[in-house]
C-alpha cells in the first residue's frame, strides 16, 4: 500500500469531492485536503471529513453472517457464498428466473453497477433488477431524455455557474446536501448574478437567495407554468431560438397559457408580484440557468414538473447555449454513473435501452451471449420491492437500505421479511441487512479502486489507499464467486473479473457508441486528469498509442500525449451545437398542472415533506455510526410552524406524532417560522419510531416510476407523556 497521500474522492454524495488519504500507523487513513481537484478545491463537509470512521473495526462488518436458528452468526466465506448460491438457485428452479430479484444502489462504482446488471441478466437470467437511484433523480432523467434526447445531470461543469446571470434553484438545499458547492452560488452573486431559491422551507440555502419563493409542496409544476405564461405575456420568448433549435412550442405554449398568474397564485401561494419578479430576474440577463433537485423530481408528476422547468429554459433560449441551461443536481455518490451502465430495470450499459434490438446485439456480443437470451425490462424499484414475497421470492441486495429509504417503509419491511431468501452485501449491518439470511461484508471506498461519475458527468477514479481487513471481500469478488457457483459448467465467472480495471475495460467496449460513451476513457487517463466528461468515444490511433506506451491505470500515462492520434478530450458542455434528438432540436413537452396524489382533507389536513440534514447521508447506514455526525444530528425531528405548534399545544422538543394513511412516526418538535403553516418537514435518515418513510406515499410517476416522497397528507398530534 502507498505510504504517501492517495488522491481519491469522497464516498458519499454526487459532488464527489476530491480528498487525499494519508496512511496512519494503526493501518487506517486520515482525510487531508486536496486543493487541486477543481470541483471542491479542498473543501469538504463533515461527512467527507469523518468518512474513515466507518472503516474501523467494531463499526463495519468483518465477517460473513449466516442466519442460523433465527440469528445471524459468523460464518466462513465459503459457507456464506454457498448459502447465497443455494438460495438463489432454489428460487430459480422452483419459481423461474424472474422470481430472483436484484436491487442495487446509486453508491456503487461504475464497475459494480455494470457487473450487477450483467450478473442479473446472464447469471440469474432475471429481468427483475432495479436500484435505489430510481428514488433519487429518475424524473429529471426521464424529462431530460424527452426534451434533449440525453440525460446527463448537468450538461455543463459547475464552474459555469458563477459566470451566468441568474440561477433558479428548484427544490434543492445545497447548504445541507453538498455544502462545498455553495461557493459557486456565492461567486455568482459576487459577480453580479442573482439566485432564486424555490423551496417550501426557508432553508439555509434559501437564506442566501436574492429571492425565495415558498410554494405549497407539490405545486411547483403550476409555478413553472405560471412563469412561462408570463414569459409569453410579457413578450420575453426568444422566438429565433425557438424556431431554430426546438420543436413542439405551440402545444407547450397553449398549455402554459391556461395557467394564469392569479390561478397559479391560488395553487402555489406564491403571489403574482413574486412571479413577475422571478420572470424579470430570470429573463433580463443574457444568460441564466434552472437547476432542479429532489423537490420537483420526487413527485408522482415529477417528469412533467421537470419538463415544465425545461420548457421555461427552452422558451427563453437558455438551453444548449454557453453559460446557460437546465441541469439536475444528482444526489447519490454515483447517482449519475449508476444510472448509465445497466442496473436500471430497462437499461443496458452505455445508457442503452434494453428493448432496443441493436443495443441488445451490441451488448450481447461484448458479453458473449445470444441477444435473445437477455431478459426484457423489469419492474421499477418500488414495484420490485412491493412484489417481494409474492412474485419475487429471493433478493440479492447490494449497497442499499430500503427498510429506511423506501416509501411506505413499514410495508416494504414486511415484504422483505416475507421473502424466501435475502442476501445483502454491505459495509455495515444496516436495518435491511439485519433481516437477511446471509450478509456479505464488503470493501468500501478507501479499500478499493473504481470509477464514479459525478453530477457533472465527470468520470473520476477512486483509488485504494489501504488494505481491507481480513474477512472482507469486494462486491466484484462476490459476483465472481456467485457466478462460479450458479453457472456450473458454463464457466460464467470468467465474465466477472475481480480486478476493477478489467471490468472497466469491458464497460468501455459495452458503452462504445452508446449515449453514455466511455470508450475513450481509461484508468491511465483518469489517473492523470481531474476526471473526463462523457461522452468520450475512443479514437483508434490514440488507443493504439496508449496500449503501446503504458497500461491503463499506470500513473503518469497520458493517451493525449505522444505520437498517436490525440484522444477525445471528453465533453464538458453538451448541446451547444445540437441536442441529442434525431433532428438535433430540443422538444417542448406540453404539460398541465395536476394536484399531488394525496391532497389534504379533514382527516389528514397537513402536508408532509421530507429531506436531509447536513450531518447525515441518505438512510444513515454509515453516517449514523460516526460519533461526530451523531453529535451534530442525533435523531429525527418534526419541523413545524409556530401556529401549528400552538394549535397542538406543543413546545420546542416535545414529542409529536405525524400520522398518514400508511403509518405513524413520532419525533421531537422543532418549531420555526421558516416553514409554511400548512406543512411539516421530517428528515428521512433514521429507522424506528421516527422513520419519516413510514409515512411517505408510494404513488408513482407514470413515466419515471418515481415515488411521491415530497408531499403527502398527514395529521399532526401532540403526544401525551
Ligand atoms: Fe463533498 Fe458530498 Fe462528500 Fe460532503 S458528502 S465531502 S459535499 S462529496
Amino acid at each position: 500500500m502507498p505510504n504517501s497521500a492517495t488522491p481519491t474522492h469522497c464516498p458519499y454524495c454526487a459532488l464527489q469531492c476530491g480528498m487525499n488519504l494519508t496512511p496512519l500507523q494503526d493501518g487506517g487513513v486520515a482525510v487531508v485536503e486536496r486543493p487541486d481537484f477543481p470541483v471542491n478545491k479542498g473543501a469538504l463537509c463533515g461527512k467527507g471529513r469523518t468518512a474513515p470512521a466507518v472503516l474501523a473495526s467494531g463499526v463495519r462488518l468483518s465477517s460473513p453472517l449466516v442466519r442460523s436458528g433465527g440469528t445471524l452468526t459468523p460464518a466462513t466465506w465459503e459457507e456464506a457464498l454457498d448459502r447465497v448460491a443455494e438460495g438463489l438457485a432454489r428460487t430459480r428452479t422452483e419459481h423461474g428466473p424472474d422470481a430472483c430479484g436484484v436491487f442495487g444502489g446509486g453508491g456503487l462504482t461504475n464497475e459494480k453497477a455494470y457487473s450487477l446488471g450483467k450478473f442479473a441478466r446472464i447469471v440469474l437470467g432475471t429481468s427483475q433488477i432495479d436500484y435505489n437511484g430510481r428514488f433519487c433523480m429518475s424524473s429529471a432523467a426521464a424529462a431530460g431524455m424527452k426534451a434533449f434526447g440525453l440525460d446527463r445531470g448537468l450538461p455543463f461543469p459547475l464552474e459555469d455557474i458563477p459566470k451566468t446571470g441568474c440561477v433558479i434553484l428548484v427544490g434543492s438545499n445545497l447548504a445541507e446536501t453538498m455544502p462545498p458547492s455553495l461557493r459557486y452560488f456565492t461567486e455568482l452573486r459576487e459577480n453580479g448574478g442573482t439566485l432564486i431559491v424555490i423551496d417550501p422551507r426557508r432553508t439555509k440555502t434559501a437564506e442566501q437567495a436574492d429571492l425565495h419563493l415558498a410554494p405549497r409542496p407539490g405545486t411547483d409544476l403550476a409555478l413553472a407554468l405560471g412563469l412561462l405564461h408570463l414569459v409569453v405575456a410579457e413578450g420575453r420568448v426568444d422566438e429565433e431560438y425557438v424556431r431554430e433549435r426546438t420543436a413542439g412550442w405551440e402545444d407547450a405554449r397553449a398549455a402554459a397559457m391556461a395557467h394564469w398568474p392569479e390561478y397559479v397564485e391560488r395553487i402555489t401561494g406564491v403571489s403574482v408580484p413574486q412571479l413577475r419578479e422571478t420572470v424579470r430576474m430570470f429573463c433580463e440577463p443574457e444568460r441564466a440557468m434552472v437547476l432542479t433537485a429532489r423537490g420537483p423530481e420526487q413527485q408522482a408528476k415529477g417528469t412533467d414538473t421537470v419538463g415544465a422547468w425545461i420548457n421555461l429554459c427552452l422558451a427563453t433560449g437558455r438551453a444548449g447555449r454557453p453559460l446557460s441551461g437546465y441541469g439536475c443536481l444528482t444526489g447519490q455518490g454515483n447517482g449519475q454513473g449508476g444510472r448509465e451502465h445497466g442496473q436500471k430495470a430497462d437499461q443496458l450499459p452505455g445508457y442503452r435501452k434494453l428493448d432496443d434490438p441493436a443495443a441488445r446485439r451490441h451488448v450481447a456480443e461484448v458479453w458473449g451471449v445470444d441477444p435473445d437470451s437477455l431478459p426484457g425490462p423489469g419492474r421499477s424499484a418500488y414495484e420490485l420491492l412491493d412484489a417481494l414475497g409474492t412474485d419475487i421470492r429471493s433478493l440479492l441486495l447490494m449497497g442499499s437500505n430500503p427498510v429506511v429509504s423506501a416509501p411506505r417503509a413499514a410495508h416494504i419491511e414486511e415484504r422483505i421479511k416475507s421473502l424466501d431468501f435475502l442476501a445483502v452485501c454491505d459495509v455495515v449491518l444496516s436495518e435491511t441487512a439485519a433481516l437477511a439470511d446471509v450478509v456479505l461484508p464488503v470493501t468500501q471506498w478507501a479499500e478499493e479502486t473504481g470509477t464514479t461519475t459525478n453530477l457533472e458527468g465527470r468520470v473520476l477514479l477512486r483509488r485504494r489507499a489501504i488494505t481491507a481487513p481480513e474477512g472482507v471481500r469486494s462486491d466484484l469478488e462476490v459476483m465472481h464467486e456467485l457466478a462460479a457457483r450458479l453457472g456450473g459448467e458454463r464457466g460464467l465467472e470468467k465474465g466477472f473479473p475481480t480486478d476493477p480495471e478489467e471490468v472497466f475495460e469491458e464497460l468501455r467496449r459495452a458503452s462504445a457508441g452508446g449515449p453514455a460513451d466511455y470508450s475513450g476513457i481509461t484508468y491511465g487517463r483518469l489517473a492523470e486528469e481531474n476526471g473526463v466528461f462523457w461522452p468520450c468515444p475512443a479514437v483508434p490511433g490514440a488507443e493504439d498509442h496508449e496500449d503501446e506506451e503504458g497500461s491503463a491505470g499506470g500513473e503518469g500515462t497520458s493517451p493525449a500525449v505522444g505520437s498517436g492520434s490525440p484522444a477525445h478530450p471528453g465533453t464538458p458542455r453538451l448541446f451547444l451545437d445540437r441536442f441529442a434528438t434525431p433532428d438535433g432540436r430540443a422538444r417542448f413537452v406540453p404539460v398541465s398542472y395536476r394536484a399531488i396524489a394525496e391532497e389534504p382533507d379533514d382527516e389528514y389536513p397537513v402536508l408532509l415533506t421530507t429531506g436531509r440534514v447536513v450531518a447525515q447521508y441518505q438512510s444513515g447506514a454509515q453516517t449514523r455510526r460516526v460519533d461526530e455526525l451523531n453529535a451534530a444530528a442525533p435523531g429525527p425531528f418534526v419541523e413545524l410552524h409556530p401556529r401549528l405548534a400552538a394549535r397542538l399545544g406543543a413546545a420546542e422538543g416535545d414529542p409529536v406524532a405525524v400520522v398518514s394513511r400508511r403509518g405513524r412516526a413520532v419525533a421531537p418538535a422543532r418549531i420555526t417560522t421558516g416553514i409554511r403553516p400548512d406543512t411539516v418537514f421530517m428528515p428521512f435518515h433514521w429507522p424506528g419510531e421516527g422513520r419519516a418513510n413510514t409515512l411517505t406515499n408510494p404513488a408513482l410517476d407514470p413515466t419515471s416510476r418515481m415515488p411521491e416522497f415530497k408531499a403527502c397528507a398527514v395529521r399532526v398530534e401532540a403526544v401525551k407523556s
